[in-house]
């Protein structure tokens, strides 16, 4: 089983992903380059801002790559 070590070590890292996911952090990866993920701006959602849900725009802090997100503040 020469293949389990690194099977592990990949699988240790998308739980440790998983894991910061999990507790809210507003800190996410870059799908294109793995980098971190910060929020730029915070506005109401254009369609369900009505309903106190929220948009977040991020940005990658190393590409030029963003996304935005529907954030329901409600939930925790
Ligand atoms: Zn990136």
């Amino acid at each position: 089983m020469t293949q389990a070590p690194a099977r592990l070590d990949e699988l240790e890292k998308r739980v440790a992903a998983l894991e910061a996911r999990a507790k809210g952090g507003a800190v996410d990866a870059c799908p294109l380059c793995g980098g971190e993920m910060k929020v730029v701006s915070v506005m109401p959602h254009p369609t369900f801002g009505t309903f106190g849900i929220q948009q977040h725009s991020l940005a990658c802090q190393s590409c030029t790559h963003s996304e935005k997100r529907k954030v329901d503040p409600n939930k925790s």
